[in-house]
């Protein structure tokens, strides 16, 4: 057995060790944060009759008020456990204090709050009808859970976007399989504790670590008694699990990649505009989906708009959260390697480099981590692969603009459709272009505000369904229509 701390599964109410293990590596110097253990198909599958137990069991009989007091528990115990989680977090992924202190966690909790509160407001609907006899039935529209629900989330905000799922999923009634990324497997292990003490039911909240291609997550969707999938992470893993789900027509909701456009017109505010594409390009070190990789200027604004996020960029505090970085590192070596690779490509494609473009150099054991320097370029094509594919790191490239048609033209012009940013200070202008853009969210004069209550999610690459209040809960329900004829 290994001496490091060790991350186990949680099946069936239990904390599982199997017999292979995994590093998870801190990308701030490339230490070891913890062994995680991996699970096989036969703990996939334990976990699968472990949620279809509890379904048949004390969880499927559960009423929506007892299920959602639980949930308020979950999040109260999360609540209580702040600052663990808070360090898990962060020696996952190395990111600024600030964003898990007042992000990443309190959502994680919030979630919970929030489809606890929203499924007791959700009513079934009933319609009277006519018939021949003259006597009339009555359709009443019963929600279902779906079942036994996979949930595969990513390692870009690990807590929030696991439980952004997990939460609505329970509160619908449904037995959850969770896999986080294999980059960032603690704050998962910390909410299955949770989940243990606050006596969550067995077989309801499973987890299991491990990889995609034949480890965990690929078990998890072909699993043949799994009912359906939610997944959030890169485009091509999607269609990758699309495949292996197809076989059964397994229901699916995707949060996929994006490429998305900032627009900023003469008329914005000039120093909102400047401060809020700072915010969309290098927050969280550029690993957000939502994050503006691509940034249209109208020409008489350009190069004073390209000078002042130079300077703002190079003014960007990059290190360790404890000493009060404003950005920390990349996730990995591994994905340092893919961003720095794109940097290449954006200087053999012609780029400008207004700035960044290279790692820093601390002189201390920071050199181990996977840090790497906010990066602004102009200068490239609209057809160039730097400006069409999906980076995911504090990177943009600032493009002219003349005309609003043209604009609208060039920023829809893209594979994905996830969000868009756009800056003026014409509310008719503003509210005329958002209309028109081809993605599931449009910012104007802001960017990654987000009223839980509504529709989250893409269209083309970047998704398929969408998540947020009541749309969040008709994934996870199957709704049964039933004719009682009078
Ligand atoms: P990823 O697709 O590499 O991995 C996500 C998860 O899928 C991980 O848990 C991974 O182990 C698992 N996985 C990988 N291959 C699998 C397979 N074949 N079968 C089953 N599971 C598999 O994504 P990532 O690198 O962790 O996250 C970054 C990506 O996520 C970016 O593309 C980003 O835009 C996207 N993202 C989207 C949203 C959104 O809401 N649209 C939010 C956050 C991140």
């Amino acid at each position: 057995m290994p001496s490091s701390k060790i991350l186990k599964n949680y099946v069936a109410g239990r904390f599982v060790d199997t017999e292979n293990y995994f590093d998870d590596i801190s990308p701030i110097d490339g230490s070891l944060v913890a062994l995680v253990s991996e699970a096989d198909d036969k703990l996939v599958d334990e976990a699968v009759s472990a949620a279809k137990e509890a379904l048949n069991g004390e969880w499927g009989l559960m009423s929506v008020d007892a299920r959602a007091a639980k949930l308020h528990e979950v999040a109260d115990e999360i609540a209580a456990r702040f600052d663990d989680f808070v360090a898990a977090e962060i020696a996952d992924t190395g990111k600024a204090y600030a964003q898990v202190k007042n992000i990443d966690i309190p959502r994680g909790a919030a979630n919970f709050r929030f489809f606890a509160d929203l499924v007791l407001e959700q009513s079934e609907a009933s319609f009277e009808m006519e018939t021949l006899d003259g006597r009339g039935a009555t359709n009443k529209i019963v929600n279902k859970p779906m079942g036994v629900v996979s949930v595969i989330s990513p390692w870009n905000l690990p807590l929030l976007l696991m439980t952004w799922k997990v939460a609505p999923a329970l509160a619908a009634g449904n037995a959850v399989i969770v896999k986080p990324s294999e980059e960032t497997p603690s704050t998962a292990t910390l909410l299955a504790e949770v989940m243990d003490s606050v006596g969550m039911p067995k077989g309801v909240f499973n987890l299991v670590h491990g990889f995609g291609p034949g480890s965990a997550g690929e078990f998890m969707v072909a699993h043949p008694n799994v009912d359906a999938i939610t997944f959030t992470g890169e485009s091509k893993t999607g269609t990758a699990i699309m495949k292996n789900a197809a076989d059964k027509l397994k229901p699916v909701s995707f949060e996929l990649g994006g490429k998305n456009a900032a627009i900023i017109f003469a008329d914005a505010d000039f120093e909102k505009a400047v401060a809020g594409t700072i915010r969309s390009a290098f927050s969280n070190c550029g690993q957000v989906c939502l994050c503006s990789e691509r940034v249209y200027v109208e020409r008489p604004i350009f190069d004073k708009f390209v000078a002042a996020l130079k300077e703002s960029a190079e003014n960007i505090k990059i290190g360790r959260p404890e000493e009060g970085a404003d950005m920390g590192p990349l996730i990995s070596r591994r994905h340092r390697e893919k961003v720095l690779s794109y940097f290449s490509l954006a200087i053999e494609e012609g780029a400008t480099l207004v700035t960044g473009g290279s790692t820093p150099d601390f002189g201390d054991d920071r050199d181990n981590g996977a840090f790497i320097k906010p990066t602004i370029w102009t200068g490239l094509n609209d057809d160039a692969r730097c400006v069409n594919e999906e980076i995911f790191g504090p990177v943009c490239h600032v493009f002219p603009f003349d005309q609003e048609d043209e604009v609208v033209n060039r920023a829809n012009e893209s594979d994905y459709g996830l969000a868009a940013a756009i800056w003026t200070t014409d509310m008719e202008k503003a509210e005329r272009i958002a209309r028109q853009m081809e993605v599931g969210i449009c910012w104007v004069n802001d960017w990654f505000l987000r009223d839980l209550r509504t529709p989250f999610g893409g269209v083309k690459l970047s998704g398929i369904g969408r998540e947020g209040g009541i749309h969040s809960l008709e994934f996870y329900s199957e709704p049964l229509t039933i004719c009682l004829k009078h």
